[in-house]
């Protein structure tokens, strides 16, 4: 059987790469693809650790799970079916069997079906209905950046920002970086992050934000204060998923304002929650998973974008190099680490 690498985890936040991982085969209605980039999210390591529900990660199970590339083969029934070999894709790390409640229901995305193995190897196979083709002009690194954005265009759809409205992002990593451009783009004012890492400031500037502060030196709630006049903000999200930002949320929200928390939280955390002070404001809290119908939006949304949504991806290493990938990822510094998989595409 054919050999390629692939990125595993051994425990204790550290990654490895193996050179003897099967190359999977395509079954009826599956494609391979050759994977061009994948890209470092944090929820590759709360995956890896066991913390969103699925079991922790071993040494033999490839992970990551955001992705782009090319299809190489198609599997025996999936001739007609939407893909060509050749043709230029993003995965949906879901995999669907249709028929189950949930898959009937809607709610593809909490249908418990085994996933396959990871994206950051060689190869990698999905379920044809879990692939989708994007255009052969639209560059295959910035299209890392969709499976993250059907989860920000999720955050968006739950709240429905009006234009002219204010919001507030705490916390600017990749899911943070891709919320902000979202959010100017929805038509949100007064758009202000909170961010520690200095580093990241002109970015921010540069996808739309028009005040940033420092949680370190500032203090928070003061500042939104002073920045909204008094009133709070329309939209508050999320996205640090650090345990010490997320009370402040309930503090800077404004009347009827919409709180996001946008993150996986250390699952022993619980929210502390003082309802007499939220309920004249008449506030609404919300929780965002992923959602398998936001794809197509999502290729749109990122390929149309300025090219500036390109420099959220700040680092980039060859597969061989994952394990400095993942040493450069726990630093903070950049939002959005990818890994090229092969080096021919
Ligand atoms: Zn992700
Ligand atoms: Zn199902």
């Amino acid at each position: 059987m054919p050999k390629m690498k692939g990125v595993v985890y051994l425990g204790n936040h550290t990654v490895s790469v193996r050179q003897d991982i099967d190359v999977p085969e395509p079954g009826p209605n599956q494609v391979l693809i050759k994977v061009a980039y994948a890209a470092l999210c944090a929820t590759d390591i709360h995956g890896m650790e066991g913390l969103i529900g699925m079991p922790a990660k071993g040494p033999d199970t490839v992970i990551g799970h955001e992705c782009s590339g090319v299809v190489v083969a198609l599997g025996s029934e999936a001739e007609g079916k939407g893909l060509r070999v050749g043709d230029h894709v993003v995965g949906d790390p879901g995999m669907y069997c249709h028929y189950c409640e949930d898959c009937k229901a809607g709610r593809k995305c909490t249908a418990k079906h085994n996933r396959g193995h990871g994206v950051m190897a060689e190869y990698k196979v999905y379920n044809i209905d879990s692939c989708h083709k994007i255009p052969d002009d639209f560059p295959l690194r910035r299209a890392a950046l969709v499976e993250p954005t059907t989860c920000v265009l999720r955050a968006i759809d739950l709240v429905q920002p009006e234009v002219g409205k204010t919001a507030v992002l705490s916390g600017a990593g990749g899911i943070g970086m891709l919320l902000l451009r979202a959010i100017k783009r929805a038509g949100a004012a007064r758009v202000t992050v909170i961010e520690p890492v200095e580093e990241k400031w002109p970015l921010i500037r540069e996808l739309g934000a028009s005040y940033i502060i420092n949680p370190k030196k500032q203090n928070v709630a003061e500042e939104c204060q002073r920045i909204t006049g008094g009133h709070g903000y329309d939209y508050v999200y999320e996205a640090s998923g650090t345990s010490a930002a997320a009370p402040v949320c309930l503090d800077i929200t404004g009347y009827g304002g919409k709180i996001v928390y946008f993150a996986v939280y250390p699952a022993d955390y619980e929210l502390p929650v003082n309802l007499n002070k939220l309920y004249k404001k008449e506030g609404s809290l919300y929780t965002v998973f992923v959602h398998y119908t936001n794809f197509p939006r999502a290729i749109r949304f990122v390929q149309e974008d300025d090219p500036v949504i390109d420099k959220i991806i700040g680092l980039e290493f060859p597969l061989d190099r994952a394990p400095e990938a993942f040493e450069a990822f726990h630093t903070s510094k950049y939002s959005k680490i990818v890994l090229k998989c092969n080096e021919d595409i």
